[in-house]
């Protein structure tokens, strides 16, 4: 049996005719840039996630940097991140100009260690960015709470966990801004492409929008420096179809979730993901389990040879990247991003997998631990 990582081409099937005619109707207007498919993406997004304003642009990442550029932060400013995310949480502050700086993870649930956050503020810290990682929150309460001691501003990394809930309130509209993925294996993936920029001040929402077009307001007057970061009609076209269907899929991830925790939870050599107290809604979007013992790329290897496809997020923690040796970071720094690094296998969790495919994805995995045992 083969058990991909994820498959698109059965939800693809599944939606097929209704997405033609989305596409259909957007190359019939012929209008491909911004117009009435984004507004109405982005009203549809922003009540989903239960925020003020939406921004549609061409990407997680981009959403994420120009957050920043939003907040004039660059040269000589500090923005504290988690030290175990995707590359583009720490790609953007860069790219925006400014410092990196790190903070290690909470080790049962990969975000942000909200403890160890205060230490790391300085003069020049402006923005913290956590990262709701897997589809899990981060521990968001007492982060804003420090966030306005310190006067920061929060730009929430919920590229991963729309639809997330920290104590019963969605994640994306609890700081100050909140970036949305909608590259195609998020929860809500579209056919290339995509991101958001959620907030809840009409004013950064204003000034978003102009970022995402040139800084330009009105045409060919530019007030701010900013870029072509826009989304197009025919992804939110397509998004805004698929949207209507989140739930469900999330719905069926959560099941998934669930079934793996109850079919591995005896297995001695493997640590189960959980949900954290303060997420009322996890959506799933990785399973993830910890192999100790150096166990994990020998399990990775036999899993792949089995045909269960599955994958390491992420081998490298962001303190340790080639491209970042220049912020004097060493190994041994944030030690819990490290182990993170070298345990952790998702696994296949996706809305389509059958039941057939979960117990073969578990039977396979428990004999090959009962096998190394030996
Ligand atoms: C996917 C992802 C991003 C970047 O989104 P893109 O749309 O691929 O640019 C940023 N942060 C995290 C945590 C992500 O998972």
């Amino acid at each position: 049996m083969q058990v991909p990582l994820l498959d698109l081409k059965q939800q693809y099937a599944m939606l097929k005719d209704e997405i033609l005619q989305e596409i259909a109707e957007v190359c019939a207007s012929q209008q491909f840039i911004l117009g009435p498919k984004v507004d109405a993406f982005e009203k549809a997004v922003a009540e989903y996630c239960s925020a003020g304003h939406a921004c549609g642009v061409s990407s997680g990442s981009d959403a994420l940097l120009i957050a920043l550029l939003a907040e004039k932060i660059g040269s000589g400013d500090e923005v504290i991140t988690s030290a175990y995310s995707f590359f583009a949480t720490a790609g953007a502050i860069s790219r925006a100009g400014a410092t990196p700086v790190f903070v290690d993870i909470e080790p049962l649930h990969y975000t942000i260690d909200v403890n160890k956050v205060e230490e790391q503020i300085t003069s020049r810290t402006k923005a913290i960015i956590p990262v709701h990682l897997y589809g899990q929150p981060a521990d968001m309460q007492p982060l804003l709470e420090l966030a306005a001691k310190h006067k920061l501003c929060v730009i929430e990394d919920a590229c991963q966990a729309i639809g997330a809930e920290d104590r019963g309130r969605r994640v994306g509209a609890l700081g100050d801004y909140g970036c949305l993925s909608f590259f195609p294996s998020k929860n809500l993936g579209g056919f290339g492409d995509a991101g958001m920029v959620l907030c809840n001040d009409p004013k950064r929402d204003e000034l978003l929008k102009i970022l995402r077009n040139h800084g330009m307001a009105p045409q060919y007057h530019h007030q701010v420096i900013g870029s072509n970061f826009r989304i197009d009609a025919l992804q939110a076209a397509i998004l805004s179809h698929k949207l209507k269907y989140l739930d469900s899929w999330t719905e069926s991830r959560q099941k998934n979730f669930a079934d793996y925790q109850g079919l591995l939870k005896d297995c001695p050599e493997i640590v189960c993901p959980t949900c954290a107290p303060w997420c009322t809604r996890h959506v799933a979007n990785q399973f993830v389990i910890r192999l100790k013992n150096g166990l994990r790329d020998k399990v990775w290897d036999a899993l792949k040879n089995a045909g269960v496809g599955c994958a390491v997020y992420y081998p490298v923690p962001l303190h340790l990247q080639e491209c970042f040796q220049s912020l004097g970071c060493r190994r041994g720094d944030f030690p819990e991003s490290e182990t993170a690094a070298s345990e952790t296998l998702a696994l296949p969790v996706y809305p389509e997998l059958s039941h057939i495919q979960k117990k073969y994805v578990v039977d396979t995995l428990l004999s090959i631990l009962k096998e190394f045992r030996r």
